[in-house]
């Protein structure tokens, strides 16, 4: 029978932590961190890092259609619209840098910021 040695043990520990390291930057840099709503020309920033749930209402303060985000794991739905067919709905979330779900029935687009632009300072 062959033993592993503690020097193997430590080895093979240090290389787990380097590759679950280098999984979780990567997953980091995938995804983008900010999503942008547009509504009537307006720009609103979503931070995509804090779970949370908002409605269009808490952004836009006049008359606004009716929509409900949640933002989850770096990710951003639709999760209540009346629009007609739910089509934003129906899309789900998105994730990464560029994607992108349009209302078209209530003018609302949601954009996620890929990671070069949002360093760009496009911070409000
Ligand atoms: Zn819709």
């Amino acid at each position: 029978m062959k033993y592993i040695s503690k020097g193997e043990i430590i080895a093979i520990v240090a290389l787990l932590l380097v590759s679950i390291i280098l999984i979780i930057t990567m997953s980091i840099e995938k995804s983008g961190s900010v999503a942008v709503v547009n509504y009537k020309q307006e720009v609103y920033y979503i931070d995509l890092n804090t779970n949370s749930n908002f409605n269009l209402t808490d952004l836009v303060k006049d008359e606004t259609p009716h929509m409900t985000f949640e933002v989850s794991d770096g990710g951003v739905r639709v999760t209540y619209s009346d629009c007609p067919g739910h089509d934003c709905i129906r899309q789900g979330f998105i994730h990464r840098g560029n994607e992108i779900i349009a209302c078209v029935p209530n003018g609302v687009s949601v954009v996620i910021l890929p990671q070069n632009e949002k360093a760009l300072d496009a911070y409000v």
